[in-house]
């Protein structure tokens, strides 16, 4: 009699197109989505990041953030209303010696030495723009045409998943516009135009979408609906195989004045600054490329080739 094991496939990769890909790119590490990234990964994500400074307007000032940041920072910006579910927090063994020790002592007696952690002033950071806002508010009032920032991080978030496109720990890049309402709302609309023409450049299948943040909770189901309304959030999608869910790849997000006023940023003018980021996940699309092209970048199409300079 066959059972419904015995009509599984052997390997996971019989039934799952993309855990062969998997294999060829990322190495467990003993935690749900957080991996090593293999030479073949980082030579195409290395691609993918010149790629994307090629598209970085010239006036653009680059920074890069560690893994960490303020939680006083954090906690400022809103973060504990919108995902508290998300938020990873550095924890240290803050006591005297002889506390440390015995944390240690009950560790090596199979006991939980994680019981005597604290938490310090950092947190890792959930996102890569959150520490532009502060540093651009303490230089006071914005030049007339405004600011702008390439920036990146490796962040965190807490939603632990088997899925290669739902990683704990991933690069993010962002595009940050900070200015008057009519010169964030043209770089968004700008950069809306532009990515469809980026992802056929390399190949990608895509679709624009307007989006909302799965923010917590029942109040946070209201403020979903009010982001969408608004509509403050758009997403570009790409399907990792013919018939997958679209992966949201980029975001273009519209903040109006919120950031501006919790940091105090104005504009020429006095007013609270609007801001808008457009975020790139560098992980999702570097999945997504060998999703839709496969690993041997030989056969890849000319013109993502070309445009990878690979
Ligand atoms: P999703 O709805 O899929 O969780 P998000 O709306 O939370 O995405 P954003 O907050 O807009 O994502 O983050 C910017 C970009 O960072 C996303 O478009 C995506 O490409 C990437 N990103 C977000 N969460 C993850 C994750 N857990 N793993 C890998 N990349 C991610
Ligand atoms: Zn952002
Ligand atoms: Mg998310």
């Amino acid at each position: 009699m066959s059972t419904v094991s015995d009509k599984r496939p052997a390997s996971s990769a019989e039934c799952d197109p993309l855990a062969q890909v998997a294999d060829a790119l990322f190495r467990p590490m003993g935690v749900k989505g957080v991996y090593a990234r293999t030479a073949l990964y980082v030579q195409v994500l290395d691609c993918l990041e010149r790629y994307i400074t090629q598209q970085r307007d010239p006036s653009a000032e680059v920074m890069r953030f560690p893994p960490v940041m303020s939680r006083q920072q954090l906690e400022k910006s809103g973060y504990l209303k919108s995902f508290p579910n998300l938020l990873g927090c550095v924890c240290a063994l803050h006591g005297t010696e002889a506390s440390i020790r015995s944390a240690v002592e009950r560790h090596d007696a199979g006991g939980d030495w994680t019981t005597s952690l604290s938490s310090s002033d950092l947190v890792l950071s959930p996102a890569a723009c959150y520490p532009v806002y502060p540093i651009v508010a303490a230089r006071g009032r914005l030049p007339a045409a405004g600011v702008q920032f390439d920036i990146e991080a490796d962040c965190f978030r807490h939603e632990p998943s088997a899925h290669l496109d739902r990683l704990q720990s991933f690069r993010m890049r962002e595009f940050v516009r900070i200015g008057s309402p009519r010169e964030i709302v043209a770089f968004r609309e700008r950069w809306m135009a532009r990515a469809p023409l980026l992802a056929a450049e390399l190949g990608l299948p895509y679709s624009i979408d307007v989006a909302n943040d799965p923010f917590f909770g029942r109040v946070g189901q209201v403020m979903a609906v009010s982001q969408r309304q608004q509509a403050l959030k758009f997403e570009l999608l790409i399907p990792y195989t013919a018939t997958a869910k679209p992966t949201a790849c980029m975001s273009f997000n519209y903040h109006r004045e919120y950031f501006g006023q919790v940091w105090g940023i104005q504009n020429e003018n006095g007013e609270p600054a609007h801001t808008s980021c457009v975020a790139f996940g560098i992980d999702r699309l570097t999945v997504a490329l060998f999703a839709v092209h496969g690993l041997d970048l030989q056969r890849w199409p000319s013109t993502t080739r070309t445009a990878l300079s690979l």
